[in-house]
């Protein structure tokens, strides 16, 4: 873990001699060479290849503190990758929290000392956590130096705070890492002295800084939520929930010491639902006690009216790994993981039935394949899946999916469509606008509660609520401007305006909606005003 932490963070540091080969392509750059013959004429000493695009913009922005450069934007602008479509509009950046137990008991949740509950720490996702010892303020910004580096927008962020059960850590500790990641944000108080306002004035200047907090997730356990977690959540800024579901299936539950039965987690989905949050649920095949064939009648109890339904969804098949107890099992002949072969075969029928409110984030999870004893280690199972998938002449159509692709989007062409489902507690509208090739260029997720809000948050009586509102296209500078990209086409005014006529028809008489920090800018300007906790518009 160690070498691979080091090999990595020296990747972002450059030589003395890296930085006088930089210095020497730079000029001939500036002389008006293109960019990639001037890499190529100066390769690395020792066969280590060619210098990256990144250690030029290092050196660019050395050159011009020291003196040695004129400011040149056009220059930098030429010497970066190309902006990186980011098709989600959003940069995510992924926080890891300290190491600390967690209340379950999971036994196919990896243990490594030091790590938060289930990370290992030479995960791609958690190896900067390790990097900067758990600091959020160190982990944001070094990674907002990153995205900058390879010329990545950064002005929208999506935070995602990682590590075993966060509801499981002290609330103190909760707000404060959240305060950290984002005067992180706002490029102040790096000392971590007592800040201006609180985490009320951290968050209010978030809202027009520079980087803007445009999503907020964190992951736990769905016994652990309750309307008192849901408010702190909110109150910390947060709109989406990753919530392990693993299997619907109570046998399976306890087999695999899951903790707590399938209807306290549908309970608490609802719950979260109701206040707003967007749900990631976390499915696992291949548990102790699954057959492919169960995993199968799993997956379709998954989207059952009033079953999880989740927004989006990460497929984990379970990975046999020596950190975790069911090792132990797999040792006493009780465990068979599924061959790679079986695991594709069972994915590619399932992935087609999702429905098309739902996005499939991930079919496996990124775990070095040194670390899995036996079973599948194909970490780019996703690529073989759609071959296996198109072979048979079938096709996923979720979100991820379907996103638009194209750069130029004519706006006329676009069509709305009303996905209407029941979840028990709301009826869900998802409303999107589509290509003529069904490629998804925007959405809106409404939520109906049926009944009065068993919530009991004053602020929600009688009001409807946007859950989600996105619209794709290349992620720009505030201010940029690139013709035809779908962020700039109004859709996201347009869906609001359809929710809002839906919500009055159904008799509501506030639309409520759970905004970012960065994102109530954005709302304020559509009539929405600031609640405590949620922004509000009352309904005409
Ligand atoms: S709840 Fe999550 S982190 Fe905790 S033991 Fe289970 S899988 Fe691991
Ligand atoms: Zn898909």
């Amino acid at each position: 873990m160690k070498h691979d932490a080091i090999a990595w963070k020296k990747k972002r540091e450059y030589s003395p001699e890296e930085f006088a080969i930089a210095d020497l392509i730079l000029a001939e750059i500036i002389a008006g060479k293109a960019i990639q013959p001037a890499l190529r004429a100066h390769p690395l000493p020792a066969g280590r290849g060619f210098l990256a695009k990144h250690a030029l913009v290092a050196a660019y922005y050395q050159g011009v503190a020291k003196g040695d450069l004129m400011a040149a934007p056009e220059l930098l602008a030429r010497i970066r990758m190309k902006p990186i479509r980011t098709l989600s509009g959003v940069a995510t950046i992924t926080v890891l929290t300290k190491p600390a137990p967690c209340p379950g008991e999971c036994i196919f949740c990896p243990t490594e000392e030091n790590m938060p509950q289930s990370y290992l720490s030479d995960e791609p996702g958690a190896r900067r956590g390790v990097e900067n010892n758990f600091d959020p303020y160190r982990q944001v910004a070094s990674r907002l130096k990153g995205l900058h580096e390879v010329g990545h927008p950064t002005d929208k962020i999506e935070l995602l705070i990682l590590g075993g059960s966060w509801t499981a850590y002290p609330k103190d500790y909760q707000e404060w890492f959240v305060r950290r990641c984002l005067e992180a944000m706002n490029e102040e108080n790096p000392e971590d002295n007592a800040p201006e306002g609180g985490l009320l004035g951290v968050q209010i200047r978030n809202t027009m800084a520079q980087h803007r907090n445009v999503g907020m997730v964190i992951e736990t356990r769905p016994d652990l939520v309750n309307r008192e977690e849901l408010v702190f959540y909110r109150k910390l800024g947060v709109t989406k929930l990753q919530i392990g579901v693993q299997s619907l299936d109570d046998s399976i539950l306890v087999l695999n010491k899951r903790g707590h039965t399938v209807q306290e987690m549908v309970a608490a989905i609802q719950m979260i639902r109701l206040a707003g949050f967007k749900i990631v649920a976390h499915w696992m095949p291949n548990l102790l006690g699954a057959t492919p064939q169960s995993d199968r009648l799993d997956y379709a109890r998954l989207w059952r009216d009033g079953s999880v339904q989740p927004d989006e969804l990460k497929i984990y098949p379970c990975q046999l790994l020596k950190q975790a107890e069911l090792y132990e099992y797999w040792k006493r002949g009780e465990y068979k993981p599924y061959t790679e072969d079986e695991l594709t075969d069972l994915l590619a029928d399932i992935k087609p039935t999702t429905p098309r409110y739902c996005r499939i984030n991930r079919v496996i999870r990124d775990i070095p394949s040194n670390h899995v004893v036996e079973g599948n280690r194909n970490t780019s199972l996703r690529q073989d899946l759609a071959a296996r998938m198109q072979a048979k002449g079938q096709k996923c159509q979720c979100i991820r999916c379907r996103e638009v692709r194209s750069k130029d989007m004519d706006v006329e062409t676009l069509e709305m469509h009303d996905l209407v489902y029941d979840t028990g507690q709301t009826v869900e509208h998802f409303i999107s606008f589509d290509t003529a090739t069904d490629e998804l260029a925007g959405f809106l997720r409404l939520s109906l509660p049926k009944a009065n809000n068993p919530l009991a948050i004053a602020e929600l009586d009688s009001a409807a609520m946007i859950r989600e509102v996105h619209v794709f296209g290349q992620s720009l500078e505030i201010g940029a401007d690139i013709k035809g990209a779908a962020q700039h086409l109004g859709l996201g005014k347009k869906l609001i305006e359809q929710a809002s006529l839906i919500s009055l028809q159904a008799g509501f008489t506030h639309l409520a909606v759970i905004s970012a920090i960065g994102t109530r800018e954005y709302y304020r300007k559509r009539g929405f005003t600031e609640g405590e906790l949620y922004m509000q518009k009352a309904l005409a």
